[in-house]
């Protein structure tokens, strides 16, 4: 069942190791099938050296195991609640990547001050709420889907494809496993960028328009980047 999904989301796992994003098995990977509403993820707590397609989990938007000998990510229920949400992203990533989960631990959004963080992000990458007792102590994972989504009310998800969830870390998403992987890699050299350019001029300025045109010649109808 969801052979070739399966094989994405296994070498886009195996992409965040590569692109220096997690160590030992922090993160994570799936991706939806649209059609049939099942999502593909990796399993929870296997090493990425010894994890095979054949051990990517399908579930269903309920959350079950519809196919899989092994549990699915204990993010699982994060990753279903943004698919929910938002319709057009066919791929999530979580990652503890240092400097993305720095801006988390600290707080902050990470504000658009370049043309790097604008040829992807339309504004800053948002940090979330702090999370309740309630939503700890009850159905965490679930819940940080829906503080996720909560902090997207007035952000178009599309233009923004990434978010920090605030004292945890960051998860991103794209049309696909690949893309949401590419834009994990973009969010964490945009944030270590950031906090490098604050660290040299605390007072630093961004200028609108410039930021404006790059994300806009990229993305929406009158892009008119690349081939
Ligand atoms: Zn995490």
């Amino acid at each position: 069942m969801l052979e070739l999904l399966k094989e994405t989301v296994f070498n886009a796992n195996l992409e965040l190791v590569k692109h220096g994003l997690v160590i030992f098995t922090w993160g994570n990977v799936s991706a939806v099938d649209r059609d049939s509403n099942l999502i593909v993820i990796k399993p929870s707590g296997v090493s990425y050296d010894d994890m095979k397609p054949e051990h990517m989990v399908v579930v269903d938007l309920e959350g079950n195991v519809v196919e899989g000998d092994l549990k699915p990510s204990s993010d699982t229920a994060t990753h279903i609640e943004l698919y929910k949400a938002f319709p057009n992203i066919g791929g999530v990533v979580h990652t503890h990547s240092t400097y993305a989960t720095s801006w988390a631990q600290a707080g902050l959004d990470i504000p658009n001050i370049g043309t790097t963080h604008a040829d992807y992000f339309s504004d800053a990458i948002p940090c979330t709420r702090d999370m309740t007792k309630q939503e700890v102590e009850g159905e965490y994972e679930k819940e940080t889907g829906t503080v996720i989504i909560e902090r997207f009310s007035d952000i178009n998800p599309d233009y923004v494809p990434g978010v920090l969830v605030k004292n945890h870390g960051p998860f991103s998403w794209g049309k696909n496993a690949h893309d949401a992987v590419h834009n994990a890699v973009v969010m964490e050299q945009v944030a270590k960028m950031a906090f490098i350019a604050y660290s040299v001029n605390p007072g630093l300025t961004m200028n609108e328009h410039l930021i404006k045109k790059h994300f806009y010649r990229k993305h929406g109808p009158n892009a008119y980047y690349g081939q």
